[in-house]
C-alpha cells in the first residue's frame, strides 16, 4: 500500500464492541486477568502496553517500512532509549549541526555513564571515516539538520557504520516517512520527535523508535521502555495516531510553501543567506533530490546586520509566531543562538523559520512587512 492509505488505516479497525470507525481511547491503567492466571487480551499494565499506544507503534513501523517499533513521552527519551541501550566503553560519533537535545544529553547522561563521544561534520564521509574506532558502535546522524538544513548521505554514513559492525540511527523528525525512508538507504534504527510533524499540531510530545529488522539492540531499547517507564499516555497516542492521518497532504503543503518561499527569500536584500535543501547550491542538494521525496517544511536565513536586525524581523512579524518547536499547522519563526544557549555555533543572525499550512501569499505579506519595519 502507499503512504497516503497507510497513514489513514495502519494501526486501526473498527472497534468490535460498538462499531465504533474512530479509534476509542483506553484510559485503563490495568488489564482484568483470567481465573487460569493468563491475560486473553495480551493486555496486563498500561506502562507495559497499552492498545492505543500499541497501534500507533504499529503505524510507526508500517509508515517507515520497519518491523517494531517503540513509543516514547518525547523524541528526548526515544533519543535516550537508543544511547541507552548500549554499553559504557562503546563510542559513538554524532553531527556538529543537529537538534541541540541530543548532544545534550550525550554530554550531561552518557559521557559521564562512560560512552565515548566524536562530533563531526557528518557531511564529511572522509571526517567520519577517520573518526571511527575499534569500538564505534553507533552513527547518529540527523537530515536535513537542525538548523542549517545540511544533508548527510544515509547509504554512505550506513556504509560506513556496517564496515565497522556498527549499526547507523537516523533521526528522521525533520524530513518525515513522508519525504525520506532511512531504511531504503540502509539506515538500521530510525528516531523521531513525533511531537512535531507527526503530532502535526503543536499539542502533544511525543517520540519513537523504530527498528529496520529486530535485534538484540531493539529488544534492549524494548525493556528501557517498559521498565524504565518513559512512555506516552495513552490520549498522547491517541492524538499523534490521528496526527498521523492527515501528515501525507500536510507536507505535501509544507514542503510546496517552504520551496517557494526559500526561493522568495533568497530574492530579498535584507537576506544574506538561505538554508533549504531544495534551492540550487544548497550544500547536499544532489544527496537531498536522490534520498527525499520533496524538501520539507523548515528552512533558516541569515539576515543582513547581524543579531539585532535577526532580532527585529522576528520582533515585527505578524502571522509567524515567535516560539520554539517546529511542524505544526501554524508558520513559526526563531532566533536560534538565543535559544540553544552559550555553547551554540549557530550565527547571531540566523532565524530558523517552520512553514505552517497558511497561504503562501500572507507569509511572504508578514515576512515583508516585517523586512520593512
Ligand atoms: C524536537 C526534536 C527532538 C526532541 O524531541 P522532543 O519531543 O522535544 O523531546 C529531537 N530531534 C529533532 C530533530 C527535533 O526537532
Amino acid at each position: 500500500m502507499n503512504l497516503e492509505t497507510i497513514a489513514v488505516h495502519a494501526g486501526r479497525s473498527i472497534d468490535p464492541a460498538t462499531g465504533a470507525i474512530a479509534q476509542p481511547l483506553y484510559l485503563s491503567t490495568t488489564f482484568e486477568r483470567e481465573p487460569d492466571g493468563s491475560y486473553p487480551h495480551g493486555y496486563l499494565y498500561t506502562r507495559l502496553e497499552n492498545p492505543n499506544r500499541a497501534r500507533l507503534e504499529e503505524c510507526l513501523a508500517a509508515l517507515e517500512g520497519g518491523v517494531e517499533a517503540a513509543a516514547f513521552a518525547s523524541g528526548s527519551a526515544a533519543t535516550l532509549s537508543v544511547f541507552q541501550a548500549l554499553a559504557p566503553g562503546d563510542h559513538v560519533i554524532a553531527p556538529l549541526d543537529v537538534y541541540t537535545g541530543t548532544p545534550a544529553i550525550l554530554r550531561t547522561i552518557l559521557e559521564p555513564w562512560g560512552l565515548e563521544v566524536t562530533f563531526v561534520d557528518m557531511t564529511d564521509v572522509e571526517a567520519v571515516a577517520r573518526s571511527l574506532r575499534p569500538n564505534t558502535r553507533l552513527i547518529w546522524i540527523e537530515t536535513p539538520s537542525n538548523p542549517r538544513l545540511e544533508i548527510t548521505d544515509i547509504a554512505k554514513i550506513s556504509a560506513l557504520a556496517h564496515s565497522n559492525g556498527g549499526i547507523c540511527v537516523c533521526d528522521n523528525t525533520w524530513a518525515t516517512p513522508i519525504l525520506q525512508q532511512p531504511f531504503r538507504h540502509g539506515a538500521d534504527l530510525v528516531v523521531h520527535s513525533t511531537t512535531k510533524y507527526l503530532g502535526g499540531h503543536s499539542d502533544v510530545l511525543g517520540g519513537a523508535v523504530i527498528a529496520r529488522e529486530p535485534s538484540d539492540l531493539f529488544q534492549k531499547i524494548r525493556a528501557i521502555q517498559k521498565i524504565g517507564g518513559g512512555v506516552p499516555s495513552p490520549f498522547d497516542c491517541w492524538l499523534i495516531h490521528r496526527g498521523i492521518q492527515t501528515l501525507p497532504c500536510r507536507m505535501r503543503v509544507h514542503s510546496d510553501t517552504a520551496l517557494q518561499l526559500a526561493q522568495w527569500l533568497s530574492q530579498q536584500p535584507q537576506v544574506e543567506a538561505v538554508y533549504y535543501p531544495g534551492l540550487s547550491g544548497h550544500q547536499g542538494g544532489a544527496i537531498a533530490t536522490h534520498q527525499m521525496q520533496s524538501f520539507g517544511g523548515m528552512l533558516s536565513i541569515q539576515i543582513h546586520g547581524g543579531r539585532d536586525a535577526a532580532f527585529a524581523v522576528a520582533a515585527h512579524v505578524n502571522l509567524f509566531k515567535r516560539a520554539t518547536s517546529l511542524g505544526g499547522v501554524e508558520s513559526l519563526i526563531e532566533h536560534r543562538a538565543s535559544i540553544e544557549g552559550p555553547t551554540s555555533g549557530t550565527p547571531e543572525n540566523l532565524l530558523r523559520l517552520s512553514i505552517g499550512l497558511e497561504h503562501i501569499a500572507d507569509l511572504t505579506a508578514d515576512l515583508d512587512q516585517a523586512f520593512r519595519a
